[in-house]
């Protein structure tokens, strides 16, 4: 490079800068920096900003490229710029008549913490301090102001540790008889500085430069070293920015905010942040430096306040802030400072919000018309959406329980939401607490089961110390939207003396713990909680707009009709999935649907399932009411039966209990009651074994299981079909599809489909009504997805069943993985993501490419959609935009996320994880 190359811009060059990098202003803010760049940008938008020069990122590659040499001309373009910012402030560095003051600070390409960062006040010296006190007036102002730079430039230009220079400050304080430094007198900090000056010369071996250009030149050396010092390497190496990028130097005219009482300081936001609102926010201190605004040492005023102290500059900062609002098109952080009356803008930058108002400011930008419809909606993220689904933390309530030791552990944050309640380790005792006694209960286990399931729904949230993401306590957690955090692994649990401990804590049952499922956090205590609003009015709008730019359906997974209800509530547009053995499980429908187990009569198994029906049908009958107008996808059953009779353990336990009973029995009618008993047991003790298999994941499950039992089958398309006709009398518009899982080969489908379209038949011919529905299968094993063409021949749909898929593809379990080697998978880099989590893009996600290319290749019209837990993940459902799935079915909970990140899907295009 030669020394015609330009190493330095005045704020007021930004369009050379532009110019030079060919207009991006991307590349604009490499060149300057972010710091540099935004002074800039607010230099040309006439907003009063003190006049300054930006040396360049280039100037600090080629310095350290140099071996710490400054570019040829680059000190000179410096000295000449200074020159041109003199003669726009008014004042001459080093000058004997009107000192011209200025801080140095470093700003790369993006802001980062461990980088040499400020010395202001650069300039002074004993002569220019006497100067300035003649002008100012103030002597202790400009004792203040020195003693600053000594031990700016001491520690952050030479390295010396800050605590000497404090220790002096404190003897002053000690000997002044004083308790703050606002009490230290003119003399005071002249005697301060002075030490200052030794502290130096002690630790540097050298005397404090008093020349101003050797100041700012050996400011600006270390603002460019340290580009290279340790703590910024291991920044950028932790927060994956380049290391070649190098840093920018501001140099700028110093503005003082501490000149009395027309002058003052501070920060601001064009919005509330927290809310969203339009009103700007902030704190300002009168006669102080931006320092004390932050530095919390004094009580900060609300910036409103400055209206009737300041009215003038307040007028202007209210004009600055619309106009930087307008220009940047997004709320803004400012930072400001008034000196004798004149307002002067330091910094400005996108402002950092919540999710609530990121949602709000969002929306409003649109109707003030400042952003469009599409970037309103790019600027919230599907993760933001949660935030006004679930109860939340209060910040600084989590803030105070980590400070004070009340936080105990983390986990997996399965299901979002923060719930607070007393510990109860069984299901039973939960209900009984919460529903009985009204209480607040976190259901503690170290893992749950489909038993537990009536626990679980009483409680306020759910913990365990063992399980994944898809274990059930997830599985169930995230269904009915209860908070939950699962697999803490530092949780021991003893279920025997009802108490668990983690580390030093021992916490008995009904100690009050809070957990946080959005974050996996586990606390000692009640933590204070805030409830947002899913109608917000605002969220409501920016929904609305997505739903309109998105091209995938969002459907739900619903078993309940109150589900589907909450389903269509948050914008569902169908639901996916209804898994109809979850319906087996309650106590009054459980002894029927073990009846038909445990009987080798057909005549029983007739009963039993005669029994069941009723209650099918009514939950149908609910859910199609619900979705009135809209499809609704019935699964039928699904697990092993096994899953549905007592554990084989417990039983052997219960019968060594029995038996010793039976030695110990009194009278003879004890003992023939208990023979009976234990005959029973033996019993289901004999068919548990009899159904016992070694993979029951791999098992007789799914439609093998509807081929093994076709009563199964055809008792529930019967209720399927009565509860449709029945609805659709009462004018229901039903669209009713019926799903077959776990299919490997059509000729399963062809069985089935044969069965449940003569039952069908059989139904609407007794009900007098054609019901017009779909028959289609999931794909959760490979085969299938391979074979897509030939199930398509006989399906009107297919669905990935991705929980299943997954396992199936991998091989892997993911109960049992994700308690064990799966997460170590993740940590070390052995697999990037967890793909129970987000869909494996070249495994999974290619066996639905191969499904959907296949499928669609034999019926165009093939209705494609997925409603394993995948459904509900951002990054899976851009996959599924991709594939082009006709829908995603989720939570209901997560309804509200996933329309948003299909509208994100289709307004990025194609954007694959491995770009
Ligand atoms: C699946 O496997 O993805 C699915 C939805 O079925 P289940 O989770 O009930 O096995
Ligand atoms: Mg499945």
């Amino acid at each position: 490079m030669s020394s015609k190359n330009k190493w330095v811009y005045l704020f007021d060059e930004v369009e050379q800068a532009e110019k030079y990098v060919g207009g991006d202003w991307e590349a604009v803010r490499g060149l300057l920096g972010g710091k540099g760049a935004n002074l800039a940008e607010m230099t040309r938008l006439k907003v009063p900003v003190p006049p300054g020069l930006t040396l360049t990122t280039e100037a600090c590659n080629a310095y350290l490229a140099a071996g710490e040499n400054f570019p040829e001309g680059m000190w000179e373009q410096a000295l000449e710029a200074l020159k041109a910012v003199e003669t726009a402030a008014g004042k001459k560095f080093g000058d004997s008549k009107n000192p011209l003051l200025v801080s140095c600070r470093s700003g790369g390409k993006f802001s980062m913490p461990g980088m040499m960062d400020t010395v202001l006040n650069i300039g002074l010296n004993d002569d220019t301090v006497k100067v300035m006190i003649k002008l100012t007036k103030d002597d202790r102002f400009v004792y203040d102001l020195y003693r600053r730079l000594v031990q700016m430039f001491g520690s952050v230009v030479m390295g010396i540790p800050d605590e000497p220079f404090e220790e002096i400050i404190t003897e002053a304080r000690v000997k002044a008889g004083v308790k703050s430094d606002a009490e230290l007198t003119a003399d005071d900090w002249k005697q301060v500085t002075k030490e200052f000056k030794k502290i130096f010369k002690k630790r540097t071996h050298k005397k404090f430069p008093t020349d101003p250009y050797d100041q700012l030149k050996l400011a600006t050396e270390a603002v460019f070293k340290s580009w290279n010092g340790k703590r910024a390497v291991d920044y950028r190496n932790a927060a994956g920015i380049a290391h070649d990028l190098g840093t920018a130097v501001n140099i700028q005219t110093m503005i003082f905010g501490n000149m009395g009482d027309t002058s003052a300081t501070g920060v601001a936001m064009t919005r509330n942040a927290s809310t969203g609102e339009n009103n700007i926010e902030g704190d300002y201190l009168m006669n102080a430096q931006g320092e004390d605004v932050v530095a919390g040492i004094r009580i900060t005023n609300d910036v409103q306040e400055m209206k009737t102290e300041l009215p003038k500059a307040y007028a202007e900062f209210e004009k600055i802030c619309k106009k930087l609002e307008i220009h940047y098109r997004e709320m803004q952080d400012v930072e400001f400072t008034v000196e004798n009356g004149k307002l002067w803008m330091l910094q400005t930058r996108d402002g950092k919000r919540t999710a609530q108002a990121a949602v709000r400011i969002a929306a409003d930008m649109v109707e003030e018309g400042l952003i469009s419809k599409e970037e309103a909606v790019l600027r919230v993220s599907p993760e933001q959406i949660d935030f006004f689904l679930h109860p939340q933390f209060d910040l600084q309530s989590k803030q105070k329980a980590q400070s004070s030791g009340a936080f105990l552990a983390n986990g997996l944050n399965v299901s979002p939401g923060a719930a607070v309640g007393i510990v109860a380790f069984d299901a039973d005792r939960a209900e009984q607490w919460a529903k009985e006694q009204g209480k607040d209960v976190i259901m503690v286990r170290p893992e749950t089961k489909p038993d537990d399931v009536h626990g679980m729904l009483a409680a306020e949230g759910i913990l365990t110390s063992r399980g994944g993401r898809t274990s059930h306590a997830a599985l169930v957690a995230r269904q009915f939207g209860t908070p939950a955090v699962v697999g803490v692994a530092s949780l021991e649990i003893d279920l025997a003396n009802r108490r668990m401990q983690v580390g030093d804590h021992e916490i008995q049952e009904g100690d009050w713990i809070s957990i946080d499922g959005t974050a996996g956090e586990v606390f000692l205590g009640k933590l204070e909680t805030m409830v947002p609003d899913i109608n917000d009015p605002w969220l409501l709008k920016l929904l609305s707009w997505a739903d309109d730019f998105r091209r995938l359906g969002v459907w739900a997974n619903a078993d309940y009709p109150k589900d589907a209800e909450r389903a269509r509530e948050y914008g569902a547009q169908g639901i996916g999935l209804c898994r109809t053995e979850h319906m087996f499980f309650e106590s009054e429908r459980l002894p029927h649907v073990q009846k038909m187990i445990m009987t080798d009569l057909q005549r029983e198994r007739d009963e039993a399932l005669a029994a069941i029906l009723p209650f099918q049908r009514e939950d149908f009958m609910g859910i199609f009411k619900a979705m009135d107008g809209l499809p609704v996808i019935i699964r039928l059953i699904d697990p092993p039966l096994h899953e549905f009779l007592p554990n084989q353990f417990d039983l052997m336990h219960e019968l060594s209990d029995l038996k010793i009973r039976l030695q110990q029995a009194n009278n003879l009618a004890q003992v023939d009651d208990l023979l009976e008993q234990i005959r029973m047991k033996e019993n289901i003790l004999k068919r548990v074994e009899s159904l016992h298999e070694a993979n029951p994941m791999l098992g007789l499950r799914g439609v093998r299981l509807g081929i093994q039992i076709p009563e199964l089958t055809t008792m529930q398309v019967r209720a399927i079909f009565e509860a449709a006709c029945a609805v659709s009398k009462e004018g229901v518009d039903v669209h009713p599809e019926v799903m077959i899982p776990l299919t490997s080969h059509v000729n399963e489908l062809k069985i089935q489909r044969q069965a449940l379209e003569s039952e069908a038949k059989k139904v609407m011919e007794e009900q007098g009504i054609e019901i017009d529905y779909k028959f289609g299968t999931m794909i959760e094993i490979p085969r299938a997805a391979i074979t897509a063409d030939e199930i398509a021949e006989y399906a009107q749909f297919i669905s990935f069943g991705t929980n299943d898929l997954t396992q199936t593809t991998f091989g892997i379990s993911r109960d049992d993985a994700e308690a064990g080697f799966l997460m170590e998978y993740i940590s070390t880099g052995v697999l990037p993501d967890n793909p129970f989590a987000t869909i494996d893009p070249n495994g999974v996600g290619e066996l639905m490419r191969i499904a959907v290319t296949k499928g669609r290749g034999v019926n165009p019209a093939l209705e494609c959609g997925i409603c394993g837990e995948h459904g509900g993940d951002p990054e899976s459902i851009l996959l599924c935009h991709e594939l082009g799935l006709t829908y995603v079915s989720c939570s209901p909970f997560r309804v509200p996320i996933a329309r948003l990140a299909a509208a994100h899907a289709a307004l990025q295009g194609r954007i694959t994880k491995d770009q």
